[in-house]
Protein backbone atom coordinates (compact mmCIF):
# COMPACT_ATOMS: atom_id res chain seq x y z
CA UNK A 1 0.00 0.00 0.00
CA UNK A 2 1.39 3.34 -0.99
CA UNK A 3 1.69 5.71 2.46
CA UNK A 4 0.35 9.26 2.50
CA UNK A 5 3.17 11.70 3.67
CA UNK A 6 2.97 15.44 4.77
CA UNK A 7 5.53 17.96 3.10
CA UNK A 8 5.55 20.43 6.16
CA UNK A 9 6.81 23.77 4.54
CA UNK A 10 4.91 26.75 2.54
CA UNK A 11 8.04 27.63 0.76
CA UNK A 12 7.43 26.58 -3.09
CA UNK A 13 11.29 26.78 -3.43
CA UNK A 14 11.62 23.88 -0.67
CA UNK A 15 8.79 22.17 -1.82
CA UNK A 16 9.87 22.11 -5.63
CA UNK A 17 13.10 20.55 -4.23
CA UNK A 18 12.06 17.97 -1.86
CA UNK A 19 9.61 16.45 -4.56
CA UNK A 20 11.88 16.18 -6.91
CA UNK A 21 14.87 14.22 -5.06
CA UNK A 22 12.20 12.17 -3.17
CA UNK A 23 10.04 11.22 -6.21
CA UNK A 24 11.69 8.10 -6.70
CA UNK A 25 10.29 6.82 -3.55
CA UNK A 26 6.99 4.58 -3.35
CA UNK A 27 5.04 7.26 -1.56
CA UNK A 28 2.32 10.11 -2.17
CA UNK A 29 3.55 13.52 -1.10
CA UNK A 30 1.02 16.67 -0.73
CA UNK A 31 1.58 19.60 0.73
CA UNK A 32 0.51 21.36 3.85
CA UNK A 33 -2.22 23.42 1.46
CA UNK A 34 -3.03 20.08 -0.27
CA UNK A 35 -3.84 18.22 3.61
CA UNK A 36 -5.74 21.70 4.62
CA UNK A 37 -3.22 23.18 7.28
CA UNK A 38 -2.92 26.59 7.37
CA UNK A 39 -0.63 27.30 10.37
CA UNK A 40 2.63 26.67 10.71
CA UNK A 41 4.01 26.36 14.25
CA UNK A 42 6.77 28.68 15.86
CA UNK A 43 10.54 27.87 16.04
CA UNK A 44 11.57 27.80 19.36
CA UNK A 45 14.33 25.25 18.75
CA UNK A 46 17.91 26.41 19.33
CA UNK A 47 19.22 23.79 16.48
CA UNK A 48 17.81 23.19 12.60
CA UNK A 49 17.22 19.62 14.14
CA UNK A 50 14.79 20.76 16.96
CA UNK A 51 13.35 23.16 14.62
CA UNK A 52 12.61 20.21 12.05
CA UNK A 53 11.15 18.30 14.31
CA UNK A 54 8.75 20.83 16.00
CA UNK A 55 7.31 21.05 12.38
CA UNK A 56 7.07 17.96 11.50
CA UNK A 57 5.22 16.84 15.26
CA UNK A 58 2.77 19.74 14.30
CA UNK A 59 1.99 19.07 10.75
CA UNK A 60 1.64 15.27 11.88
CA UNK A 61 -0.45 16.45 14.63
CA UNK A 62 -2.60 18.23 12.51
CA UNK A 63 -3.29 15.82 9.51
CA UNK A 64 -2.72 12.49 11.01
CA UNK A 65 0.06 11.38 8.57
CA UNK A 66 3.54 11.02 8.71
CA UNK A 67 5.02 14.46 7.85
CA UNK A 68 8.14 16.04 6.62
CA UNK A 69 10.13 18.97 7.79
CA UNK A 70 13.20 20.58 6.57
CA UNK A 71 14.42 23.13 8.92
CA UNK A 72 17.53 25.00 6.84
CA UNK A 73 19.74 28.19 6.97
CA UNK A 74 22.58 30.01 6.10
CA UNK A 75 25.82 30.00 8.57
CA UNK A 76 28.14 32.81 7.73
CA UNK A 77 31.51 32.38 9.89
CA UNK A 78 32.44 36.03 10.02
CA UNK A 79 29.41 36.74 11.38
CA UNK A 80 29.26 34.22 14.11
CA UNK A 81 27.53 31.79 12.47
CA UNK A 82 24.79 33.74 12.01
CA UNK A 83 22.01 33.79 9.81
CA UNK A 84 21.85 30.10 10.87
CA UNK A 85 18.26 29.11 12.15
CA UNK A 86 16.71 33.25 12.19
CA UNK A 87 17.76 32.97 7.86
CA UNK A 88 13.74 33.27 6.98
CA UNK A 89 13.95 35.83 9.44
CA UNK A 90 17.00 38.21 9.08
CA UNK A 91 17.01 41.20 10.11
CA UNK A 92 13.68 41.22 11.52
CA UNK A 93 10.46 42.51 10.36
CA UNK A 94 12.25 45.49 8.15
CA UNK A 95 13.25 42.80 5.94
CA UNK A 96 9.88 41.18 4.26
CA UNK A 97 11.56 39.65 1.11
CA UNK A 98 14.84 37.39 0.05
CA UNK A 99 15.95 40.12 -1.50
CA UNK A 100 15.77 42.70 1.08
CA UNK A 101 17.60 39.68 3.60
CA UNK A 102 20.25 39.11 0.68
CA UNK A 103 21.26 43.11 1.14
CA UNK A 104 21.38 43.03 4.80
CA UNK A 105 23.56 39.80 4.71
CA UNK A 106 25.56 41.74 2.46
CA UNK A 107 25.59 44.95 4.14
CA UNK A 108 26.96 43.01 7.18
CA UNK A 109 29.93 41.55 5.46
CA UNK A 110 30.95 44.62 3.25
CA UNK A 111 34.23 45.18 5.63
CA UNK A 112 34.69 41.33 5.61
CA UNK A 113 37.35 39.65 3.79
CA UNK A 114 36.48 36.22 4.79
CA UNK A 115 33.66 34.98 2.79
CA UNK A 116 32.85 31.26 3.88
CA UNK A 117 30.03 29.97 4.35
CA UNK A 118 27.80 27.09 4.27
CA UNK A 119 24.50 26.03 4.07
CA UNK A 120 22.72 23.22 6.32
CA UNK A 121 19.98 21.41 6.27
CA UNK A 122 18.18 19.00 8.11
CA UNK A 123 15.22 16.65 7.44
CA UNK A 124 12.51 15.56 10.52
CA UNK A 125 10.15 12.74 9.74
CA UNK A 126 7.52 12.31 12.53
CA UNK A 127 5.87 9.27 12.36
CA UNK A 128 1.97 8.76 14.10
CA UNK A 129 3.46 5.75 15.44
CA UNK A 130 5.70 7.83 17.46
CA UNK A 131 9.15 7.26 15.80
CA UNK A 132 10.92 10.02 14.08
CA UNK A 133 13.68 9.88 11.50
CA UNK A 134 16.47 12.48 10.73
CA UNK A 135 18.91 13.38 8.60
CA UNK A 136 21.43 16.49 8.20
CA UNK A 137 23.17 17.50 4.53
CA UNK A 138 26.40 20.51 4.64
CA UNK A 139 27.19 22.82 1.55
CA UNK A 140 30.39 24.41 1.86
CA UNK A 141 30.64 28.16 -0.24
CA UNK A 142 31.86 31.53 -0.51
CA UNK A 143 29.10 34.57 -0.03
CA UNK A 144 29.97 36.85 -2.99
CA UNK A 145 30.12 40.32 -3.23
CA UNK A 146 26.75 41.09 -5.25
CA UNK A 147 23.76 38.64 -5.92
CA UNK A 148 24.33 37.33 -9.35
CA UNK A 149 21.62 35.10 -11.33
CA UNK A 150 17.43 34.74 -11.11
CA UNK A 151 17.15 31.05 -10.30
CA UNK A 152 16.05 29.16 -6.88
CA UNK A 153 15.30 31.32 -3.60
CA UNK A 154 16.47 33.02 -0.51
CA UNK A 155 19.81 33.44 -0.09
CA UNK A 156 21.04 31.36 -4.06
CA UNK A 157 21.96 34.28 -5.51
CA UNK A 158 25.20 35.15 -3.04
CA UNK A 159 26.36 31.91 -2.75
CA UNK A 160 29.03 29.84 -4.50
CA UNK A 161 29.22 26.06 -3.28
CA UNK A 162 33.09 24.90 -3.28
CA UNK A 163 33.99 23.36 -7.01
CA UNK A 164 31.86 25.63 -8.89
CA UNK A 165 32.47 29.31 -9.82
CA UNK A 166 28.27 29.88 -10.49
CA UNK A 167 25.60 30.60 -7.46
CA UNK A 168 23.19 28.71 -6.78
CA UNK A 169 20.90 31.07 -8.46
CA UNK A 170 22.83 30.63 -12.00
CA UNK A 171 22.87 27.01 -11.78
CA UNK A 172 19.98 24.46 -13.44
CA UNK A 173 17.98 23.22 -10.91
CA UNK A 174 19.17 19.78 -11.25
CA UNK A 175 22.64 20.55 -10.77
CA UNK A 176 21.20 22.42 -6.93
CA UNK A 177 19.70 19.60 -6.56
CA UNK A 178 22.69 17.21 -7.08
CA UNK A 179 25.07 19.19 -4.67
CA UNK A 180 22.92 21.10 -2.27
CA UNK A 181 22.77 20.56 1.51
CA UNK A 182 18.86 19.34 0.70
CA UNK A 183 20.25 17.30 -1.41
CA UNK A 184 22.32 15.31 0.84
CA UNK A 185 19.88 15.72 3.95
CA UNK A 186 16.97 14.12 1.83
CA UNK A 187 19.30 11.80 0.40
CA UNK A 188 20.26 10.53 3.41
CA UNK A 189 16.59 10.74 5.06
CA UNK A 190 16.03 8.36 1.89
CA UNK A 191 17.92 5.55 2.54
CA UNK A 192 16.60 5.92 6.20
CA UNK A 193 12.82 6.05 5.42
CA UNK A 194 13.54 2.89 2.60
CA UNK A 195 15.03 1.02 5.56
CA UNK A 196 11.78 1.73 7.89
CA UNK A 197 9.60 1.01 5.67
CA UNK A 198 11.21 -2.36 5.02
CA UNK A 199 11.02 -3.24 8.46
CA UNK A 200 7.58 -2.19 8.56
CA UNK A 201 6.71 -4.48 5.84
CA UNK A 202 8.49 -7.36 7.32
CA UNK A 203 6.71 -6.81 10.78
CA UNK A 204 3.67 -6.74 9.05
CA UNK A 205 3.87 -10.56 7.81
P1 LIG B 1 13.21 27.78 7.39
O1 LIG B 1 13.93 26.47 7.26
O2 LIG B 1 11.85 27.76 6.78
O3 LIG B 1 13.29 28.35 8.76
O4 LIG B 1 13.94 28.84 6.45
C1 LIG B 1 15.16 28.61 5.92
C2 LIG B 1 15.64 29.87 5.23
O5 LIG B 1 17.03 29.65 4.92
C3 LIG B 1 14.96 30.15 3.89
O6 LIG B 1 13.86 31.02 4.01
C4 LIG B 1 16.09 30.78 3.08
O7 LIG B 1 16.20 32.14 3.40
C5 LIG B 1 17.32 30.07 3.63
N1 LIG B 1 17.61 28.87 2.81
C6 LIG B 1 17.50 27.56 3.17
N2 LIG B 1 17.83 26.76 2.14
C7 LIG B 1 18.16 27.57 1.13
C8 LIG B 1 18.57 27.33 -0.21
O8 LIG B 1 18.69 26.20 -0.71
N3 LIG B 1 18.81 28.43 -0.94
C9 LIG B 1 18.70 29.69 -0.48
N4 LIG B 1 18.30 29.98 0.74
C10 LIG B 1 18.02 28.92 1.55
Amino acid sequence: MIRTFVIATNNAGKLAEMRAILKSLEICLVSLKDAGINSEPDETGTTFKENAIIKARCAMESSGLPAIADDSGLVVDSLGGEPGINSARYGGILNKSDTDRVNFLLTNMYESELRSARFVSCIACVFPEGDIITAEGVCEGTITRHPIGDCGFGYDPVFVPDGFNLTFAQMPFEIKNRISHRAMAVNEFKKKLELRMKENTYAQQ
